[in-house]
């Protein structure tokens, strides 16, 4: 039986499924929204907005159901695209930055992977460098 690895879609005979990969985005617009202070306890979720008339790719940032503020523009694309492809995605505020007008999260999924890739992603998160190779 073989398996096909998500990130370099080569087959493999085992993939590893507890890889969690993490990427940093930028959380805005806090200032027209109650100027929420993000904190290391806030329950965060993400959900598209596609009816936003200046941004169709918007995605809203939620803490327990209340909308306090946006995605990036420059980072809403991709972190949209990561939502589509592991919606069991998680807002980690572990390594939280907040600075005047905007917050650093991170956005955490697993991937089912083989054992190179698995080996290559590792030092790449460690390093800062991931999604992906092809992304570079
Ligand atoms: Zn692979």
């Amino acid at each position: 039986m073989s398996f096909i690895c998500s990130s370099c879609k080569e087959e493999a005979s085992q993939l590893y499924t507890d890889t969690i990969v993490s990427s940093l985005f930028i959380v805005v617009g806090m200032r027209f929204h109650g100027n929420h202070k993000f904190t290391k306890y806030d329950n965060v979720t993400l959900e598209f907005e596609p009816t936003n008339q200046y941004d169709e790719n918007a995605i809203k940032v939620m803490v327990d159901g209340i909308h306090w503020g946006y995605v990036a523009k420059d980072n809403n694309k991709c972190i949209g695209d990561l939502m589509r492809q592991y919606p069991k995605y998680h807002v980690s505020t572990d390594r939280i930055m907040n600075y005047n007008l905007s917050t650093k999260l991170d956005f955490e999924y697993s991937q089912n992977i083989c054992e190179k890739c698995s080996n290559w992603v590792l030092g790449a998160t460690l390093l800062g460098i991931y999604p992906s190779p092809s992304d570079l």
